[in-house]
């Protein structure tokens, strides 16, 4: 169920469906944040005047091409790619890319519109932007992978740059796919360009803290909002979903401050063991051995493997979604408020549902959006393009401790904003109406552009 906007919005709202039909994860993202935003109108008649939403909710620029590669059998293969470069008010283009076979034109507007808030919100010169192919990695062989992500570039490669647009990974694109897109780049244009992309291996400019820092900023956050009411994740029991980059690193951090983390999931089922689980196993059967998540139980008999059904049936004090977008509906909602769930904090992007965000609203759940919560995946991208740009190389210490103080400004800056606006304790409002304020106000300032 969404909640109703006002007759100005409302008007916006019903412009985007019409000029964007059938891009329903779109759409859903836009109303979430224009839900918030009537309040900040009456208080900036300005951004009426000068059609800032309206704007915002148009992407600069979209890139749609063909990607053809041959597979191992010598067959040839044609998938479709997007590069969306939603908003640059703020700086270069700055967003992941996606590689799965769920992927459209909607999924990649939603999730470059979302991006634009978001890395508003880091509070670092870095734009909104999100690209993307329908290819599905799974069961493809290295050298398909490669293959792939070579015959991307090579279109690419036009469109980016590091002050322009800066790609990164996301589902399905890791630090083997950046590899191959970086080492295609170079070879095209000749240049050695390492803040053209993000997410790059340690011995070749990436930045240290980076693959555990999407992870680490929502246990950070969830840190903060616990702070908040005088509450730690010391005892706590947690659930993630997934167990993909964003999963790992936040099953890690959340064991960091003495919490149990005691289940996880892939798309195809989740495993469960109440004496909490062993990371090191998760980390080898994912990182290494690439395997379904199913086979944890084969070392670890304490545990339980459950197909199929839902992982938000097990009870816990903390929920973690940190698999894809609205995999937490309104009915999982239910049962996680049922089962005494205190705080809910976003790892993936827009993974629950509006229903669900309602109900856990109402019940006075502590909830944090992605946009906010896992921005600190994006924030250290942008420092490992300041380490690029500087040709240097910060120890771990000194990029976690930075990552640190941006989770704790960003959880600051929704909280009080949400305060400011009359919303007090809802990280939604805050979140959005925050990251809106410095976009707006850098668009306003560019002028009509
Ligand atoms: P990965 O590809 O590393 O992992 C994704 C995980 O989610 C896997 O366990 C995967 O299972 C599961 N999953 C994917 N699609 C579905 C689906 N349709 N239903 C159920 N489970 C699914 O991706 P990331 O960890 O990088 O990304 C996870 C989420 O976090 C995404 O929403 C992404 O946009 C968001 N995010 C990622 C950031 C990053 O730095 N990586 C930064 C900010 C947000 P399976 O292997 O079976 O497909």
């Amino acid at each position: 169920m969404k909640s109703q906007l006002d007759e100005k919005l409302q008007a916006i709202y019903q412009e985007v469906l019409y000029r964007n039909p059938g891009e329903a994860e779109f759409h859903q993202a836009v109303h979430e944040v224009l839900e918030t935003l009537g309040p900040v109108l009456g208080k900036y008649p300005e951004f009426v005047d000068k059609k800032i939403i309206q704007r915002i909710c148009e992407p600069e620029r979209q890139i749609i091409f063909r990607v053809p590669w041959r597979d191992d059998r010598g067959e040839i293969q044609i998938n479709r790619a997007f590069r969306v470069e939603f908003n640059s008010a703020l700086g270069p283009y700055k967003g992941g890319m996606r590689f799965h076979p769920s992927v459209y034109l909607g999924i990649i507007k939603f999730l470059g519109f979302e991006q634009t808030f978001k890395n508003a919100l880091t509070g670092l010169p870095i734009g909104g932007g999100k690209g993307g192919s329908d290819f599905d990695p799974k069961g493809r062989s290295d050298s398909e992978i490669e293959s792939f992500c070579q015959s991307l570039m090579l279109e690419l490669y036009r469109h980016i740059g590091e002050y322009t647009d800066v790609p990164a990974g996301d589902i399905g694109v890791g630090s083997r796919e950046i590899g191959y897109l970086f080492g295609q780049y170079k070879r095209i244009t000749n240049r050695y360009e390492s803040g053209v992309i993000t997410g790059k291996g340690l011995d070749w400019g990436g930045s240290r803290a980076r693959k555990e820092a999407t992870g680490y900023g929502v246990v950070l956050f969830t840190h903060e909002m616990l702070k908040s009411k005088s509450d730690s994740l010391a005892g706590k029991k947690v659930v993630v979903s997934g167990s993909g980059n964003v999963a790992i690193y936040a099953i890690e951090k959340a064991q960091e401050l003495g919490a149990t983390v005691v289940a996880c999931s892939d798309s195809a089922g989740f495993i469960h063991d109440e004496r909490g689980l062993n990371l090191e196993t998760i980390k080898r059967i994912k990182e290494v051995e690439r395997r379904r998540i199913s086979s944890y139980v084969e070392s670890h008999k304490s545990a339980r493997y459950v197909p199929g059904s839902s992982i938000w049936a097990i009870p816990c004090d903390i929920a973690l979604p940190c698999a894809t977008q609205n995999e937490l509906t309104g009915r999982d909602a239910k049962v996680l408020v049922e089962n005494g769930c205190r705080v809910v904090a976003e790892g993936a992007n827009m993974p629950t549902t509006p229903e669900g965000v309602q109900l856990f609203q109402l019940a006075g759940i502590c909830f944090a959006p992605g946009k906010a919560a896992n921005a600190g995946g994006v924030a250290t991208s942008a420092l490992e393009m300041q380490q690029n740009a500087s040709r240097d190389s910060w120890s771990s210490e000194y990029t976690q401790k930075r990552l640190e103080d941006i989770m704790v400004d960003i959880h600051a800056s929704c909280y009080e904003t949400a305060g400011e606006f009359g919303a007090e304790g809802d990280y939604v409002a805050g979140a959005n109406i925050a990251g809106f304020l410095k976009v707006a106000r850098a668009m306003s300032a560019l002028g009509v552009i």
